[in-house]
């Protein structure tokens, strides 16, 4: 079973994602953690996200892994865990960037279906263009939504509990900045699929978004027989 989660930054796709995966037994893939994992290889090779080409070689010869549990995933570049580094605030930032790139995007959608269908069980992929690029045939698809300043709130709560020292204004304007870039790129800009479940969590908790989607999956299975 191929399960769909795109949505734009902080609508709550990793929690939901992560919970969804383990209660299911599925995999579950964590595709901006890939993009996260390139920006930072092109970044640590010291070559410029312009130089579209090398960037684009790096992309290709970078071992990125996802290893361990949903709860406890770890993400290693080239042997080297760097589940922290991919997590600041530049990172995301330079992701955002290399992730306009369509040769980036050709190499990281080829290796997301891989993973995706080698999962024994199956495997919950969550992202941008999970329902529209990389399984556009996926069993189910969820389009997790919320108003920005909902979204800018989780993730400012968020990066305080990890000590981060950003204010709410600055959260707020980088998940603008990041969402401008994601619906605006040419290649695979973030949109609903058109047979995705939408469902905005700007006034909703995470135990009611993932009752929600049980359900949904639920019926699915049901129709599905
Ligand atoms: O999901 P996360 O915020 O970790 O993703 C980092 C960046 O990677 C996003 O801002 C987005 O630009 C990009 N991304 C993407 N396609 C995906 C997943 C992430 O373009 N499937």
């Amino acid at each position: 079973m191929i399960i769909a989660i795109d949505g734009p930054s902080g609508a709550g796709k990793s929690t939901l994602g992560k919970m969804l995966a383990k209660k299911l037994g599925l995999l579950y893939l964590d595709t901006g953690a890939m993009y996260r994992a390139v920006a930072l290889a092109v970044k640590r090779a010291g070559v410029g996200f312009d130089e579209i080409e090398r960037v684009a070689e790096i992309a290709e010869n970078a071992k990125i892994e996802l290893v361990g549990e949903p709860d406890a995933l770890k993400i290693f570049l080239d042997g080297d865990d760097v589940s922290v580094d991919i997590r600041t605030l530049e990172a995301a930032q330079a992701a955002s960037i290399v992730s306009t790139i369509s040769e980036v995007r050709r190499i990281m959608v080829e290796h997301q279906r891989a993973i995706g269908l080698a999962a024994p069980k199956g495997c919950v992929l969550e992202g941008r263009d999970i329902g529209s690029v990389v399984f556009p045939n996926a069993d189910i698809k969820f389009f997790l939504t919320a108003k920005p300043e909902a979204r800018a709130k989780r993730r400012h709560t968020e990066d305080q509990l990890k000590g981060r020292l950003t204010t709410y204004e600055q959260t707020l304007a980088e998940i603008n900045e990041r969402d401008q870039r994601d619906v605006s790129r040419e290649d695979s800009p973030l949109t609903i699929a058109e047979d995705a479940v939408v469902i905005d969590t700007s006034e909703l908790d995470l135990t009611e978004v993932f009752d929600q989607i049980l359900a949904k999956i639920s019926e699915h299975r049901t129709a599905a027989g």
